[in-house]
């Protein structure tokens, strides 16, 4: 694949295992020509899994300095995940992830990004043990997403599913399901103009194959949506990983093109 960019990539100023330089190391090595930076944007109700506000700043001149430094060798983007309850400055960055981890119930942040376990007791205290309910809030939360900031991608547009190769919480083949998902995207359309194929969740052994799925990669591509290839690394062992299986999916699903950031912005880029 040319021109291999990853634009979801995380660090130990949030929950990632390496330094950014460490990536940009790796990255060169394994011959990608750009790589993007998209540490969790600060969030007040889980400081644990986020960036801190001061580490936030930190960040930012990092990457900057890092621009510098390997300028001749990899081009550096500094992006952000911005959480959709976070409560931050969003300037000062080259692109946007936007994504949904934690739902609002009640005045409770509840996050679903875990474990099997964690999600169950999500689903049987706030959903009254409606897997199907708890789909539903998701994308519901999901399609508000342009109300908080101007992005360019969405993040893991399914990322409920995250557990569905060992745990059915909810049937992602019921028409009530997909009819969930297709009006998020229908929400999202024209407001989000990029969303990505995430194959995050196979590097970390959660799914065989990447977000979002197939049926959702068609609608998506329906509704005009481009796509950019993101591994959602928190390893810099896995920053390719299944890589070449999502272009395939791309291809099957009628795509003809990614898209990579460059200085210039978007441009695609023959599958
Ligand atoms: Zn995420
Ligand atoms: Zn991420």
């Amino acid at each position: 694949m040319e021109d291999v960019q990853n634009l979801h990539t995380h660090t130990k100023y949030d929950d990632g295992a390496d330094t950014p330089e460490e990536i940009i190391l790796t990255a060169v090595q394994k011959g990608f020509t750009s790589i993007g930076f998209s540490g969790h944007s600060y969030m007040h109700y889980a400081p644990e899994h986020s960036m801190s506000e001061e580490g936030t700043e930190e960040y930012k001149k990092d990457i900057q300095l890092l621009k510098q430094k390997y300028q001749n060798k990899i081009e550096i983007f500094c992006g952000l995940e911005f959480d959709m309850y976070s409560e931050i400055d969003l300037t000062g960055y080259d692109y946007l992830i936007g994504a949904v981890h934690y739902l609002l119930c009640g005045d409770k942040f509840v996050g679903f990004d875990r474990s099997a376990e964690v999600v169950k007791g999500v689903i049987d205290d706030y959903f009254a043990g409606s897997g199907i309910e708890y789909a539903k809030a998701y994308y519901k939360a999901l399609s508000e997403l342009p109300r908080y900031g101007d992005f360019d991608i969405i993040g893991h547009f399914d990322l409920i599913t995250k557990h569905a190769d060992n745990i059915k919480f909810f049937d992602e083949t019921s028409r009530e399901y997909k009819n969930a998902a297709i009006e998020a995207a229908e929400a999202l359309s024209g407001k989000i103009p990029f969303f990505e194929v995430n194959t995050g969740a196979i590097a970390r052994g959660y799914r065989k194959k990447p977000y979002p799925s197939a049926f959702l990669l068609k609608e998506l591509k329906r509704l005009g949506f481009g796509a950019v290839i993101a591994s959602d690394c928190h390893d810099r062992n896995m920053l390719d990983c299944g890589f070449a299986e999502a272009v395939n999916l791309l291809k099957n699903s009628g795509f003809k093109e990614r898209y990579i950031l460059t200085k210039q912005g978007f441009v695609p880029l023959s599958l």
